[in-house]
C-alpha cells in the first residue's frame, strides 16, 4: 500500500524528465528539419530569374490557385466565376498570416512549407513517447522530415496542401494510438478536434481518416472490445468526418464529450452502441461513402477517356499526367526512404514495431496509401514516410538494445548510422535542383498584362499556366490545373493548334459560353452552342467546320480575350495538340502531327546534327533522316533586330511535306509539317504572322506574347 501512494509522484517525475526530454528532441528535429529546407533558398537565391518582388518565387502550379485566393481575401472580394480558390484553407491560413506577421506576401508563400511540413516531426516523437521509444522516434523524425518524397512536396517554395497533409494525419495517429496506451480521456477531444482540422485543411483527407477509423474500430474489436472508450472515440471521428457543417459537427462532438465523460454512469454500453448507430446512419445519410467510390474511380481506372453527357469523347488528362504514372520499386523506396536498404530497415523494424507495440498496427493506412504509390502514383509516397522514418528509429535501437554496448559506443554507433541513413537524402536534396513556375521574364510580362486587362476578361492559356495567369494578372481563364478534363481543354487545345480564323472564332464562342454556362447552368456547352447554331449533336463538324471561315458569326463579346502564348508551352505543343487533334464522335485521334525541336549538335560530315539522328544538308533545302533524304518546303528564319523579330522565308520546294523554322535567338530549329506551322500558336508566337482584322499584338517579348483577340 505504502508503495501505490509514491506511483503518482514517481511516475510525474519520470513523465517530467520524459517530456523534458521530449520537448528537446521535438526542437531539435524540427530545427535539423528547416535547415535542410533552406538548402534550395540558398542555392535558388544565385538565379536572378527566380525572384520577383525581391523574393524568390514558388515552385508549385497549384500554389498559384491558393496565392489567388490568398491575394482575393486580403483585397476582401473577387469575381463572380473567377475560380478563385477565394474560401479555401489554406488561403485563408495564408491571407491571416499576412495580415499578422510583418512579412511579404511573398515570404509567407515561400516559407510556409518550411515552417508547416516540419511539424511532422512532434507527432512522430509524440507517438514514440506513448511507446517509451523516444530515441527511436527523435531517428525517425530526421529520416521523415528529411526523406525524398516529403522534401520534394514540402520543400521552400512548394506552396501546396501538402506542407500539412502529412503533419495532420500523423497527429490523428498520435491521437488514436495514445487512447490505446494510455486509455487518456483527453484523446476523446484529440482525435475528433486533428480529424476536423485535417478535414478542413484539405477534404481528400477523408480516405486517410476514414482508413484511420475503420482500422481503429478492428483494433478496438480485436485488442479493446470491453473497452467503451474506444467506442465513444470511435463514435465521435464518424461525426467528425460527417458531412454536416462544421458549427453542427463541433456541437455534437462537444456535447457528446461532455456527456461521456461527466455523466459516466449514465452512459452505458447500450447507449453508447444506441448513439453510435445514430451517428452511423447520419453519417450514410450525409452521403458519407459516396467519396470512396469517386476516388477509386478516378486513380484506379486510368486509360479511360472521359465523356460528356452526350456521347462525345475527349482526350483525358490522366493520359499525360506524371503524377499518376506507374513507378518503379527502386524509385518508390527511395521517394520513402531516400534509399533502397534505408527502406528496407525501415520495412523490418516497422513490422517489428507492429508487434512490440501493437497499437502501431492503427498506422496501417497510412503506410497502405503510401504504397498505393505503386499502383496510382508518385504523388502518395509522402503518406508512408513518417510511420517508416519510425520504423528505422525503432529497428536500429531495437539492435543496440540486444547488443548491449557501453553507452556511450551506442550512442556514438547510432550517431554515425543516422548520419549516413541521412546521407542519401542529404545528396538527393542537393541534387534536387527545382525551379521556379515561372522566370521572372514571364512574369513580367503577366504583371504588364494586369494593368492592361479587366478582371472580367478572359486569358485563353493552356491549363498548366491557368493558375499563375490569374495570380499574376487577376484575369479569368478558360482551363487551369483544376480544371482540365478533355472537354475543358478541348477548346483551348483548338484555339492554339488550328489556323487563325477556327481559332479566334472557337476562343469568342468558348469564352462566351462558358460564362452564360456559369449563369445559365445549361450543363452541356458543346450541346448548347450546336442548339444556338441550328446543328443537331451528331453534326458537331459542321459546326467546327464552319468557324474556318471569316463569315462565322460569333456571339456577341461581353469583354476582352487576349491569348497568352509562352516559348515554355513549345515543348509541350505536341501534347496539346492531342486534345483538339481527335474526332470527338468516337475519341479517336485524327493523326500525329510531325513536330520535331532541334538544336545545333555540330557541324559533321553528313550535315548539321539537329539530334534525334536527323541532319541538315549543308544547303538548308533538305534533311536526312536515317540516310533518307526529305525535302524542305520553306525555310523561315526568325531573329531579333533589337526588340523587333524579322522573319524571312525562302521558299524551296512546294511539294515538300515538312518546313524548317530556325528561330536564331533561341538556338532551335523546328521542323514542323502543314498542320503546325499552320497552328495559331507557331504563326502568332513564333513568327508573329498574325491575320491584322483577328488578332492585335499586346506584349511581343521573346519569352511569352500576348495577343487580343479582334472578334
Ligand atoms: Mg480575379
Amino acid at each position: 500500500m505504502q508503495k501505490y501512494k509514491f506511483k503518482p509522484a514517481v511516475e510525474f517525475i519520470r513523465d517530467f524528465e520524459l517530456s523534458k526530454q521530449m520537448s528537446l528532441m521535438i526542437v531539435l528535429a524540427y530545427i535539423f528539419s528547416v535547415a535542410v529546407r533552406f538548402y534550395w533558398v540558398y542555392w535558388a537565391g544565385n538565379y536572378p530569374e527566380f525572384f520577383w518582388n525581391d523574393e524568390l518565387m514558388i515552385s508549385t502550379n497549384d500554389g498559384y490557385a491558393f496565392a489567388e485566393g490568398a491575394r482575393d481575401r486580403i483585397a476582401g472580394f473577387h469575381q463572380d466565376n473567377d475560380l478563385s480558390y477565394f474560401g479555401f484553407s489554406m488561403s485563408i491560413l495564408t491571407a491571416w498570416l499576412y495580415k499578422i506577421f510583418p512579412f511579404s506576401f511573398e515570404e509567407i508563400l515561400l516559407f510556409m512549407p518550411v515552417y508547416f511540413s516540419s511539424l511532422i516531426v512532434v507527432p512522430i516523437i509524440l507517438i514514440a513517447g506513448e511507446f517509451r521509444e523516444l530515441r527511436a522516434g527523435f531517428i525517425g523524425a530526421l529520416i521523415a522530415s528529411a526523406a525524398n518524397s516529403y522534401y520534394n512536396r514540402t520543400m521552400a517554395g512548394y506552396y501546396d496542401t501538402d506542407m500539412l497533409n502529412i503533419v495532420l494525419g500523423m497527429f490523428v495517429l498520435w491521437a488514436m494510438i495514445r487512447i490505446n496506451v494510455k486509455k487518456d480521456q483527453f484523446c476523446l477531444f484529440y482525435i475528433p478536434a486533428f480529424i476536423m482540422i485535417y478535414n478542413w485543411w484539405y477534404a481528400s483527407s477523408f480516405s486517410l481518416n476514414a482508413g484511420f477509423l475503420a482500422i481503429f474500430l478492428f483494433y478496438t474489436l480485436i485488442f479493446e472490445r470491453k473497452n467503451l472508450l474506444n467506442y465513444q472515440a470511435l463514435i465521435l471521428s464518424l461525426i467528425a468526418i460527417t458531412y454536416i457543417p462544421m458549427y453542427a459537427q463541433i456541437l455534437i462532438i462537444l456535447t457528446l464529450i461532455a456527456l461521456f465523460i461527466y455523466k459516466k454512469e449514465l452512459i452505458d454500453f447500450k447507449y453508447t452502441l444506441i448513439i453510435g448507430a445514430l451517428s452511423l446512419a447520419l453519417f450514410v445519410a450525409m452521403g458519407g461513402l459516396n467519396p470512396v467510390i469517386f476516388q477509386l474511380k478516378f486513380y484506379i481506372f486510368r486509360n479511360v477517356a472521359d465523356s460528356g453527357i452526350v456521347a462525345y469523347k475527349f482526350f483525358n488528362v490522366n493520359q499525360t499526367i506524371q503524377e499518376s504514372g506507374i513507378v518503379s520499386s527502386k524509385i518508390f523506396m527511395e521517394r520513402i526512404s531516400s534509399n533502397v536498404l534505408v527502406f528496407l530497415i525501415s520495412f523490418v523494424g516497422y513490422i517489428f514495431l507492429c508487434f512490440k507495440h501493437r497499437e502501431f498496427i492503427i498506422s496501417l493506412p497510412t503506410l497502405a496509401l503510401g504504397f498505393l504509390a505503386h499502383k496510382a502514383g508518385l504523388r502518395f509516397t509522402i503518406y508512408a514516410v513518417g510511420v517508416m522514418g519510425l520504423g528505422f528509429g525503432f529497428f536500429v535501437c531495437h539492435i543496440f538494445k540486444i547488443l548491449d554496448l557501453p553507452k556511450l559506443a551506442t550512442r556514438i554507433s547510432l550517431l554515425i548510422i543516422t548520419l549516413l541513413a541521412l546521407l542519401p537524402a542529404w545528396q538527393h536534396i542537393k541534387d534536387y535542383k527545382a525551379s521556379t513556375v515561372f522566370y521572372n521574364s514571364e512574369v513580367e510580362v503577366l504583371d504588364k498584362l494586369k494593368g492592361i486587362a479587366n478582371r472580367e476578361d478572359y486569358v485563353v492559356a493552356w491549363w498548366d499556366y491557368g493558375y499563375p495567369i490569374r495570380y499574376y494578372s487577376d484575369v479569368k481563364t478558360l482551363i487551369d490545373g483544376g480544371k482540365h478534363l478533355g472537354n475543358d481543354n478541348y477548346p483551348v487545345s483548338f484555339s492554339l493548334f488550328k489556323d487563325q480564323i477556327s481559332s479566334a472564332n472557337m476562343a469568342r464562342v468558348d469564352v462566351e459560353y462558358t460564362e452564360r454556362g456559369y449563369r445559365e447552368k445549361f450543363g452541356n456547352k458543346i450541346t448548347k452552342i450546336l442548339e444556338d447554331y441550328g446543328h443537331k449533336p451528331k453534326n458537331v463538324d459542321d459546326f467546327i467546320l464552319s468557324l474556318r471561315f471569316k463569315n462565322f458569326i460569333p456571339p456577341k463579346p461581353t469583354r476582352d480575350i487576349y491569348y497568352y502564348l509562352p516559348d515554355r508551352m513549345m515543348r509541350i505543343f505536341p501534347v496539346v495538340t492531342q486534345f483538339s487533334n481527335i474526332d470527338i464522335k468516337d475519341g479517336k485521334s485524327l493523326g500525329e502531327p510531325f513536330f520535331y525541336i532541334g538544336h545545333y549538335y555540330g557541324n559533321e560530315s553528313d550535315g548539321i546534327n539537329l539530334g534525334a539522328g536527323i541532319f541538315l544538308a549543308k544547303d538548308w533545302m533538305s534533311f536526312t533522316i536515317n540516310d533518307t533524304k526529305i525535302p524542305i518546303n520553306t525555310l523561315y528564319t526568325t531573329s531579333y533586330e533589337g526588340e523587333k523579330l524579322s522573319v524571312n522565308s525562302v521558299n524551296f520546294d512546294n511539294n515538300a511535306k515538312l518546313h524548317l523554322i530556325f528561330m536564331k535567338d533561341y538556338g532551335r530549329f523546328l521542323i514542323v509539317d502543314d498542320a503546325i506551322l499552320r497552328s495559331s500558336y507557331i504563326q502568332l508566337f513564333v513568327l508573329e504572322n498574325y491575320d491584322r482584322d483577328l488578332f492585335e499584338p499586346v506584349i511581343l517579348s521573346p519569352a511569352t506574347k500576348v495577343y487580343k483577340l479582334k472578334r
